[in-house]
């Protein structure tokens, strides 16, 4: 009987409850949603685009979904595009998170609510909320199972008494995309003191986020990297790899493999993050050692919440209001938990959960 009352009231007060509710019930129906994507070259942002437009349209919302091909200038002229088309919210996952104040200035003068997703859009007030998960928390993650799988740490993240020396080589995202830096920052606040204490060696000597940096994530330019790395390496096995997303590693293990010098016995281990399809495959194939689980449904469903809260007078929920300075203000974020993954947990974290089917896997 109470959730009946509960019901009805909120049938009454437009069905959404909270104060400050201004929109009539259905008021958004029909009303467009401009959704900025940087590129289809990662399974990820096909999934995010998909998930966003499919929870917005259950909503009554209309989508505009563009990719950029990673230009710069085809994004903003995508999301000027939107404007123009009189979208009522742009959720926008940025190429470069500093390249968007004209056209954010723009969308503001218009009223037009933004969310950044998954990358902080900087150097803007013009920013509302950020939807993504815990970035840094990734780097940790990503950091913690280079370790477990080298066996300086083991299960539960204590360490065994492994004092290697392991040889590892250093692959970090985009200098351009925010969260490159946290992943950077975070995997280093775990691996520092073992570089410290000689548990682990890079044999290139090449410690710094730019050194380590691939420019818009390409797995090409990975690929070019870890070969000259090997080459210069003089035939110096190495044991690892921290690699920052899996459109690395696939460059990354390329470029092991053409060296000629791994096999099934010797082969690094290489972190990755978004549990990409090809991922998965790699893990079971026991190339690939972890990736990092970004539930991209969840964050849609974030993003969705942020876009339907603004535009029914209300305020977004956020779990994070400190973290995420932009140079102009500091963004509040909700963010949510990634989940590292091994060949150990694929069934339990991508299949239980539905992200994939046992066939995709196959
Ligand atoms: C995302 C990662 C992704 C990378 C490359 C980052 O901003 O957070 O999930 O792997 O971009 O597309």
């Amino acid at each position: 009987a109470a959730l009946g009352l509960a019901t009805t009231l909120a049938a009454c007060s437009g069905g959404r409850g909270g104060a400050g509710t201004e929109a009539e019930p259905g008021s958004n129906d029909g009303a467009l949603v401009g959704i900025a994507m940087p590129t289809q070259s990662s399974e990820r942002w096909i999934d995010d685009g998909n998930n966003v437009v499919s929870q917005l349209e259950e909503l009554g919302y209309e989508t505009d979904l563009q990719y950029a091909n990673d230009d710069i200038p085809t994004q903003v002229s995508q999301i000027e595009n939107m404007i123009a088309q009189g979208a009522k919210a742009l959720i926008v996952a940025s190429i470069d998170g500093t390249t968007l104040t004209d056209v954010l200035e723009s969308a503001a003068s218009q009223g037009i609510p933004v969310i950044a997703y998954d990358r902080l859009i900087n150097g803007t007030e013009n920013v509302d909320y950020y939807a993504s998960f815990d970035n840094f928390r990734v780097g940790v993650q990503q950091g913690t199972s280079l370790l477990t799988g080298l066996g300086v740490l083991d299960a539960e993240g204590n360490e065994t008494g492994e004092a290697g020396p392991y040889n590892v080589e250093l692959f970090a995202g985009s200098n351009d995309d925010n969260n490159a830096t946290f992943f950077w920052d975070g995997a280093m606040s775990v691996l520092e003191p073992y570089l410290e204490d000689g548990t682990l060696v890079v044999p290139s000597g090449q410690t710094e986020f730019e050194q380590a940096s691939i420019l818009r994530w390409l797995p090409e330019n990975a690929q070019d990297r870890m070969e000259n790395l090997v080459t210069a390496g003089g035939g110096a096995q190495l044991d690892g790899v921290l690699s920052a997303a899996d459109v690395l590693s696939v460059g990354i293990i390329a470029g092991l493999n053409s060296s000629g010098q791994y096999n099934a016995d010797n082969f690094p281990i290489v972190t990755g993050q978004d549990a990409d399809l090809g991922a998965v495959k790699s893990i079971l194939a026991g190339e690939q050692y972890s990736t990092i689980f970004k539930d991209t449904r969840e964050l849609a469903t974030v993003a969705v919440e942020m876009v339907d809260a603004l535009l029914n007078g209300e305020e977004p929920e956020t779990n994070n209001d400190t973290d995420y300075d932009n140079g102009e203000k500091v963004v509040p974020a909700f963010l949510l938990d990634p989940v590292v993954v091994t060949a150990d947990n694929i069934t339990e974290v991508l299949v239980d959960s539905g992200y994939y089917t046992e066939d995709e896997l196959q």
